[in-house]
């Protein structure tokens, strides 16, 4: 039930960056803009309107100007910087940071490195990154065998489901693969803000990860769950058909050897939401979580990462400060 390997290792379409290329290569608002027109249009700017091929680029407000029907064609419309008065070089420079650091990074930090003038603009475009991570990680799918446990995440010394400073309930997945020594090795994580750890949610869950998928050859996609026991596992893996691998919890302690991963995955996850942010509320938890898994499935790729996140961000449609603020639990 272990794939052979992880699967993603297909040749790569992305670039290769060290932080010195970065530097030389996006030193100026020019180069940024040129740099992702290319991205954008890789085989060259067609105007939506017309066709044509041609057009004049206005550098004062990034825009070009087609010379078939004098449309104008914002270089940033329908991508995550829809609109912004920010300079790309400042965008640039936060997906790098976003992408490399392995603990993310704070905002307060970001506002103050990039001269951003207020906070409220840095939180806002980090946001709009977090969700272009989100957006692209909720395609990747898991297969062979699960790791599956659930964690609360909230301020310490809180209870769970007491008063408004609740703790929060975190479904984590990790799938495993076997590497060429038969070690099994962790594959690609998912985690995500739930309402309980009851079966219906956590078959949702796993639904969404690509439980009942069957590949070409008619084999389930996902095949087996390994967990600690809780008897709602039990239930979806007896609703599902997956194979199911109970570990024994003595010791609530032996958890981390049990199952190794999930709570490597989890722990890292409070880590950072700990020490870099401070903290996070739990309505824009599940963006954080998404932050953080898309980190970790990538880790393979480290000097893609940012060519990877800012096609990420070019693909992605952009999220509203009215969006992002209105009442709701996750994203
Ligand atoms: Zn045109």
């Amino acid at each position: 039930m272990y794939p052979l390997s992880r699967g993603a290792l297909m040749p790569s379409k992305y670039t290769e960056l060290s932080l010195l290329e970065f530097q030389r290569e996006f030193s100026t608002e020019e180069a940024c803009a040129d740099h992702f027109r290319k991205i954008r249009w890789p085989d060259g700017f067609k105007c939506p309107k017309c066709g044509s091929g041609e057009a004049w680029f206005i550098r004062t407000r990034n825009i070009l100007d087609c010379k078939g029907c004098r449309a104008k064609v914002s270089l940033t419309a329908g991508t995550v910087f829809h609109k912004t008065r920010t300079p790309l070089i400042k965008w640039y420079w936060l997906i790098y940071h976003m992408a490399m650091d392995k603990v993310g990074v704070s905002i307060a930090e970001m506002q103050r490195l990039l001269e951003i003038r207020d906070y409220k603009t840095a939180w806002m475009m980090a946001h709009k990154v977090r969700k272009a991570m989100a957006d692209r990680d909720a395609q990747y799918s898991l297969a062979g065998l699960v790791e599956l446990d659930d964690s609360f995440f909230g301020p310490k010394g809180t209870t769970r489901g007491r008063g408004s400073e609740r703790k929060t309930t975190v479904l984590c997945a990790v799938s495993l693969y076997r590497d060429r020594y038969g070690e099994e090795k962790p594959g690609f994580a998912h985690m995500q803000v739930v309402d309980d750890a009851s079966a219906e949610t956590i078959e949702v869950f796993l639904e969404r990860l690509g439980c009942g998928v069957t590949t070409q050859q008619g084999k389930q996609l996902l095949q087996a769950i390994r967990s600690d026991g809780w008897r709602s596992y039990g239930r979806v893996a007896a609703n599902k058909g997956l194979l199911h691998y109970k570990v024994v919890l003595r010791d609530p302690k032996a958890a981390g050897k049990l199952l190794p991963w999930v709570h490597r995955v989890i722990s890292n996850t409070k880590a950072v939401i700990r020490g870099t942010h401070r903290g996070v509320s739990e309505k824009h938890l599940q963006s954080y979580l998404s932050e953080v898994c898309y980190r970790f499935n990538r880790r393979f790729w480290e000097k893609e990462l940012f060519d990877r996140l800012l096609q990420a961000t070019i693909s992605a449609e952009t999220i509203t400060y009215a969006e992002l603020t209105k009442p709701e639990k996750c994203l």
